[in-house]
C-alpha cells in the first residue's frame, strides 16, 4: 500500500517575497529560495518566480501567434 521511497530528499522553501512582474507591471510575484537537505548538507537549490496571475494554471490563455 505504501509507495516505496528511493531517495527522501526534504526541501525547505524561504519565506516567499513580493516581486515585480514585468508582464503584469505589478507586485503579483513572489520569489523564494528552494533548499534541498542531503546528507551532505544543505544545498541551494535555486530561486523561483512565480506569478499569481501569469502562472495561473486555471486561466491558461493560448496565445500563440
Ligand atoms: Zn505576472
Amino acid at each position: 500500500m505504501n509507495p516505496r521511497v528511493e531517495a527522501p530528499i526534504t526541501t525547505a522553501t524561504s519565506e516567499p517575497r513580493e516581486k515585480w512582474c514585468p508582464a503584469c507591471k505589478a507586485y503579483t510575484a513572489v520569489a523564494f529560495d528552494v533548499h534541498a537537505l542531503f546528507p551532505t548538507g544543505l544545498t541551494w537549490l535555486g530561486t523561483f518566480t512565480v506569478c499569481e496571475l501569469c502562472d495561473d494554471p486555471s486561466d491558461q490563455e493560448d496565445t500563440r501567434v
